[in-house]
């Protein structure tokens, strides 16, 4: 095991002024907790953290991230807490630690490949700090380096999370050598045979053609000498995880695999990459179509280089990568570069530009901040602040936009798992539907037979698929209710002149008013896009134009006999009650009920108003008043309210619904009465069914006639 002191001088090579006593405390509070602690191996456990601060101090990392690899199993494993490593190593260390236990905790029990970038991003999400993911994927790296120990099916479930989740992470940190070396850790596990196979090859290959490697260094280098170019040359074979990628992603073999060895040439300067690329190209004969220039055009990640790959001896193929020291760094450290530190100072790498525009932000408050030290504290995770990954009970990842609730998670599953949704537990607890989902938490949605969408979730979805799916239920529910209310409409008006609403008649009046079928046009007259009386006429023209045509009876008398009278529209006055009329030039007399408001316009022309009074005798069922009911949202009740009328010997000319709420509506019905004792025996009538909230007569008062009423 690594000694607190090595370990010390490990960090002060990059970073003299490291606090080396905050080290050496986290270094002993560690090795205190964990003291008794042993891993499979028999190694004390302690060795483990401090592997992962060795691990951390090769990426060259600050104290706070190396104390955290010495803390991070403390809390999860050990009687300490939270607290007491606020403590003692101050809040951003415990939120380092905390940080890095919740990415520990997360349960990745899905093995669906295409679950593992959900995974990604909800580590990514989960990580306020980058430095978090940073301890997270050293840990992982150690880990993975001493698996042997483990039992062999734990060792396959690691290696495969480490190739589906850790490796792609560490790429997409920019890290290639750690995503090369988890790959290569992995493959082992999972692929032995084929890894073994791939080494043999290697040794048959160099016993065949030698130390292909040192030739081709050395070729490079006295071209380099030759052109007076100042540069290192490193050449390897390719591991062996990435060679057997490709032979699996062309379909080929190891003999026809061409890229089996990589050179990279390090240079001083941008101007000397270009140089270079001259020399190589001069010197040996290139392949068509391999070169790219990713220094003119850098990666969005940041990576600058040139790349371009030469025949080189025995025709072999070889690629080759020209670059700079700092673009190296970005290559090679990725994210990590913005935390490193180069000669004593934490570097500022013009190239670091890491996985996406999170960082390009990063760097503009960087570039603002005066002190620099500060930077690390303010440095948050920006990407994917805009989602919230939580999980099924399988364990699958469900991404979510942040604001998200259950509904929306049962809308994600299935249409018909969010339409039955009454309830739902969060990490097994009861929650109400409104609750907004956070990451990582796992979900279960609660069903049950016959549960409808209601208007109000709504307000409560956040994704457009919710939306939409409840929009969609709630109008198709609504067009059943239309078709219940428009056969009771239908099932009146039929009634009134005797004829039976048979579903032959309403097949027949549909194809004459060119609708699709009987319950479009039910659904139509439910919901006032169509007359019921428009149904009558389509199928008995003749009937519906003789009982328009019926002569009115002279129910009104004034002391001129000739003059024609009409009721007023605005007040509806029946029999009973009392009346006066006002002249119109051409169109006779209207009579108004004494108290309707719309006289008042009338009160400076006195020659206008004429005394009328109704006929003494018995009168028809015939002067139309409308009510306005207010009704619970019950289909059934308008069915009794259109019987109670009926039993009073009154009809039903005309229904709308001029307001519709999700429990209650109004209807405006037109009822035909004899007289001011019929129309209050109806009233009365309805008024005592228990779910009519609210019955009144319906007036209109704010419009003045003009011309006619
Ligand atoms: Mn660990």
């Amino acid at each position: 095991m690594i000694d607190v002191e090595d370990l010390v001088s490990l960090v002060r090579n990059y970073n003299p002024n490291t606090d080396a006593d905050f080290i050496r405390r986290a270094y002993a509070f560690g090795m205190e907790m964990h003291d008794g602690q042993f891993r499979r191996s028999g190694e004390p456990y302690f060795t483990h953290p401090v592997a992962v601060a060795a691990i951390l101090t090769e990426q060259r990392l600050d104290d706070a991230s190396i104390v955290t690899a010495l803390l991070h199993d403390t809390v999860e494993d050990t009687r300490a807490s939270y607290k007491q490593v606020e403590e003692l190593f101050g809040h951003d260390v415990a939120e380092l630690v905390d940080g890095v236990t919740k990415l520990t905790n997360l349960q990745l029990s899905s093995s669906e490949t295409k679950q593992a970038e959900n995974f990604r991003k909800l580590f990514i999400a989960m990580s306020k700090d980058m430095r978090v993911i940073l301890v997270k994927l050293a840990d992982r790296l150690h880990n993975m380096r001493t698996i042997k120990a483990m039992r062999a099916e734990k060792q396959i479930q690691k290696a495969r999370e480490t190739m589906d989740i850790f490796a792609p992470l560490a790429g997409r940190m920019g890290m290639q050598w750690m995503r090369e070396e988890l790959e290569d850790l992995s493959f082992r596990v999972i692929n032995p045979d084929a890894r073994n196979s791939i080494m043999r090859r290697f040794v048959t290959l160099q016993r065949e053609t030698g130390d292909v490697v040192h030739k081709i260094t050395n070729d490079i280098r006295s071209e380099l000498d030759n052109a007076s170019i100042r540069a290192s040359v490193y050449g390897r074979a390719k591991k062996p995880y990435s060679i057997w990628r490709k032979m699996e992603e062309k379909k080929i073999s190891f003999s026809r695999l061409c890229d089996i060895y990589g050179f990279r040439i390090i240079v001083e300067n941008e101007q000397d990459c270009y140089k270079v690329l001259g020399l190589v190209h001069q010197r040996w004969k290139t392949v068509p179509g391999r070169f790219k220039d990713y220094i003119s055009q850098p990666k969005s990640n940041g990576y600058r280089s040139i790349h371009t790959t030469i025949s080189g001896r025995d025709s072999r193929r070889v690629e080759i990568q020209i670059r700079t020291q700092e673009m190296h760094d970005v290559a090679e450290s990725g994210v990590a570069a913005h935390w490193s530190y180069r000669d004593g100072e934490r570097s500022q790498n013009p190239f670091a530009v890491a996985p996406a525009k999170w960082l390009s932000d990063i760097t503009e408050r960087f570039k603002n901040a005066d002190d620099h030290g500060e930077f690390l504290e303010h440095v948050k995770l920006e990407m994917y602040t805009d989602k919230v990954f939580t999980f099924t009970p399988k364990g699958e990842v469900i991404s979510l936009p942040r604001g998200a609730t259950p509904l929306d998670f049962a809308y994600a599953i299935h249409t018909r798992i969010g339409n039955s949704c009454v309830g739902a537990k969060v990490d097994g607890m009861r929650v109400p539907l409104w609750t907004r989902l956070r990451n990582g938490q796992s979900v279960i949605i609660i069903n049950a037979e016959g549960q409808k969408p209601q208007s109000s979730w709504l307000g409560l979805v956040a994704t457009g698929k919710a939306k939409a799916a409840i929009r969609k239920s709630l109008r198709e529910e609504d067009r059943e209710r239309f078709m219940r209310l428009g056969r009771e409409l239908v099932r009146v008006a039929f009634d009134h002149i005797d004829k039976k609403a048979t579903d032959k008649a309403l097949e027949t009046a549909a194809k004459q008013l060119s609708l699709g079928s009987a319950d479009d046009l039910l659904s139509r007259v439910g919901s006032a896009d169509l007359n019921a009386s428009d149904v009558l006429h389509a199928l008995y023209p003749e009937l519906m134009r003789n009982r328009d045509e019926i002569e009115p009876q002279r129910a009104i008398i004034s002391p001129d006999k000739k003059q024609k009278h009409k009721r007023a529209e605005c007040c509806q006055p029946v029999p009973g009650e009392r009346i006066v009329g006002i002249t119109y030039e051409g169109q006779g007399v209207i009579a108004h009920a004494i108290d309707c408001s719309v006289l008042s316009a009338f009160a400076d022309e006195g020659h206008r108003w004429v005394d009328l009074h109704w006929h003494a005798g018995p009168h028809a069922a015939e002067y139309v008043v409308s009510l306005d009911v207010t009704i619970a949202n019950d289909a059934g009740i308008l069915g009794r309210i259109c019987t109670l009328i009926g039993e009073h010997n009154a009809n039903i000319s005309d229904l709308t619904f001029p307001e519709r709420k999700e429990d209650f509506y109004r209807v405006m019905i037109d009822v035909e009465l004899r007289d001011r004792e019929h129309l209050h025996a109806v009233m009365l009538a309805l008024e005592a069914d228990s779910n009519v909230a609210r019955i009144k007569r319906h007036r209109e008062s704010a419009r003045a006639p003009q011309d006619g009423v």
